[in-house]
């Protein structure tokens, strides 16, 4: 099989191809690592992005034996995204715990004391999360947004409170490391990782993003409602022709505001 075509985005473009990509795989995980090695000690300036992706793809394919890059997704110290392994094809990320999964691993050792995250690999790290958790209806819960800590080695989730109670010791890496936004536990990820991808959800959720799309309504009378389903109330109605932006859409409905919930039903708009 031929190797995964490497891609360096940023984090709007790679927004832009995510929205705009349909996968037939079916996500229902997203996992977090970090790569430990390279980190932000070992990567040198002077070779680009591009080469730390081949360097890794490298050792997964000889030291691992493993058929290609093993994560879907690096993010970088810049904030840039690189696509790794196609995300169609099943990572390797979290042994015995890849299937319905995505793998991102964060360039650095987040372990205390090692590398200091920059602010701009902040920020990408939970757009990342947030972008996919949108794309995949996955919510930030810590059933869905995961560490590789959090599993022991046959893939199995450990009971949560030895996750919280730091009792795992050797049972597993510390992956995404110790000073992963806040700890590696699972209380820490619900306390200081997953507010930040919710609001980033609700702040993308709302913004005039590249993705919007101008549509006509092509049925006499479209009820505009305050959610996305016939339960919601009725705001007020357009008629046949009206142009409305579609900001978002939700199974069957389309957002048609970026300002107020406005909904309608997709099929009434061409
Ligand atoms: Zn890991």
């Amino acid at each position: 099989m031929a190797l995964a075509q490497f891609h360096i985005y940023t984090q709007q473009d790679f927004r832009k191809y995510l929205m705009n990509t349909d996968f037939s795989r079916e996500i229902k995980v997203v996992q977090n690592h970090h790569t430990l090695e390279p980190n932000y000690r070992s990567i040198s300036p002077s070779r680009g992005e591009m080469f730390w992706l081949e360097s890794m793809r490298n050792f997964h394919i000889h030291d691992n034996g493993w058929s290609d890059i093993g994560q879907n997704i690096t993010t970088f110290p810049s904030g840039n995204i690189g696509l790794c392994r196609p995300i169609n094809i099943t990572p390797a990320g979290i042994f015995g715990a890849n299937k319905g999964a995505i793998c991102i691993e964060n360039l650095g050792n987040f372990d205390a004391g090692h590398d200091q995250m920059t602010q701009e690999h902040k920020d990408c790290i939970v757009f990342l999360n947030a972008v996919l958790c949108m794309k995949f209806n996955l919510k930030p819960v810590k059933e869905q947004v995961v560490y590789h800590h959090w599993y022991d080695r046959k893939g199995k989730r450990f009971p949560e409170s030895k996750v919280n109670n730091d009792q795992v010791g050797d049972e597993q890496k510390t992956c995404p490391g110790t000073a992963f936004f806040g700890t590696n536990t699972i209380t820490s990820a619900e306390d200081n990782f997953f507010p930040l991808i919710d609001s980033k959800i609700q702040q993308l959720s709302n913004n005039i993003t590249p993705d919007t799309v101008s549509m006509k309504v092509n049925a006499s009378v479209l009820n505009v409602r305050s959610g996305p389903g016939t339960s919601f109330r009725i705001a007020r109605t357009l008629t046949r022709d009206t142009q409305v932006t579609v900001y978002t859409t939700s199974a069957d409905w389309s957002k048609i505001s970026n300002t107020a919930e406005e909904w309608v039903f997709s099929a009434y708009l061409s």
